[in-house]
């Protein structure tokens, strides 16, 4: 079977992990500290704040920027339920809209259309590591003064004529999963160019503190660990190359793969191939699924349902696109612990299943 992620852990992040727990200090220190400051020269050089998951990062960010009650943020349903739940656990109303079909990201057009006299940011999602589009969203952010943020949680190195996700807008959020392009564990990472903002999340995420005992505000305990960011570092040096591997895998598949809909990369747009993802449009998506699975391919479909349809929103919405794309989606393997047999066997097992109508 060719497992759809696989987490890739070597001897560096063990003995990187067995150093900080040799060292004594676990929690938030050293680690954290070096962490960011290597990130931060993946993004420009914005200001970086390493908390506990990408969930956290996203919802540290609307906090430090005082979103809740009252307010409306708008988001894309077709994404991972965390990037409206860290709305939602704000106080704030998530405002659910369609995504464009080839890129499966925010349309523009359907974000100007939802703002209201309540709508205080958007938050476009570079779902699959394919960059939003950011020029567009950017230019109506500013026409109405609405704040961007950025899900960045599947994007770590992706960008958009030349400039980097999660330095857009406000805060860009990135999560560590470890089925994400690089992993500390679990972790995330709050990004933005603004100093004061900046230090705003690092007192959300420590209980309000920067001064211990000299609490200014209600925080939370959203720290990283040392163990985790000394993961992350390891991890961190080798991604350039792991992106690069996916993106010449992602190359190989879309000039081999025939009867399915590959996905195309936008002018400008770095694609990280966090996913690969096809859209079956002529047969049923589920059955081609099984006979991948069943032929030893594995694969994922992110996301089956909108966020929108889950029983935790369960929002009677009219996302024509989402719905369309929820039905059709399917995910191939495209990490970097794929060999060129298991690539080349990808696509003989996904012509076969395309040609034979399944
Ligand atoms: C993974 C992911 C998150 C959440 O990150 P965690 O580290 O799992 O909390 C948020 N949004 C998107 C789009 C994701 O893929």
């Amino acid at each position: 079977m060719i497992p759809a992620a696989k987490p890739l852990i070597g001897r560096d992040e063990r003995r990187a992990v067995d150093k900080v727990l040799r060292s004594g200090g676990l929690a938030q220190g050293p680690q954290v500290a070096a962490f960011e400051e290597e990130y931060s020269a993946t993004v420009s050089g914005a200001h970086c704040i390493a908390v506990n998951s990408g969930t956290s990062a996203l919802h540290m960010a609307f906090v430090a920027a005082g979103i809740g009650v009252g307010d409306e943020v708008i988001v894309p349903s077709f994404s991972f339920a965390a990037t409206a739940n860290a709305v939602a656990l704000t106080g704030a109303t998530p405002v659910f809209v369609d995504v464009e079909e080839d890129y499966f990201s925010i349309d523009p057009g359907a974000f100007e259309a939802a703002i209201t006299k309540k709508t205080k940011a958007v938050m476009p999602v570079h779902l699959y590591g394919h960059p939003a589009d950011m020029t567009a969203i950017d230019l109506i952010a500013k026409k109405h003064g609405i704040m961007i943020f950025e899900d960045a949680a599947q994007a770590s190195l992706s960008s958009i004529h030349g400039r980097p996700v999660g330095t857009w807008g406000v805060a860009g959020s990135f999560s560590f999963y470890p089925t994400k392009n690089m992993t500390s564990g679990e972790g995330g990472m709050v990004t933005t160019m603004d100093a004061t903002f900046a230090r705003n999340v690092r007192l959300y995420r420590n209980q309000g503190m920067e001064i211990r005992y000299q609490n200014e505000v209600v925080g939370f305990n959203t720290r990283m660990t040392d163990i985790h960011a000394a993961i992350g570092r390891v991890q961190l040096k080798k991604l350039p190359r792991w992106t690069k591997q996916r993106q010449d895998n992602a190359a190989f598949l879309s000039s081999n793969l025939e009867g399915v809909i590959t996905p195309p990369v936008a002018p400008g747009a770095d694609h990280v191939f966090h996913q690969y993802t096809i859209r079956i449009v002529d047969t049923d998506r589920n059955a081609f699924a099984d006979e991948l699975t069943k032929r030893g391919v594995g694969n994922g479909v992110y996301y089956p349902t909108p966020i929108h349809r889950l029983p935790s929103f369960n929002l009677p919405l009219s996302l024509p696109v989402t719905e369309q794309v929820a039905a059709q989606c399917l995910s191939l393997p495209v990490h970097p612990a794929l060999k060129k047999r298991d690539l080349e066997t990808i696509v003989t097992v996904v012509n076969a299943v395309a040609r034979a109508g399944i």
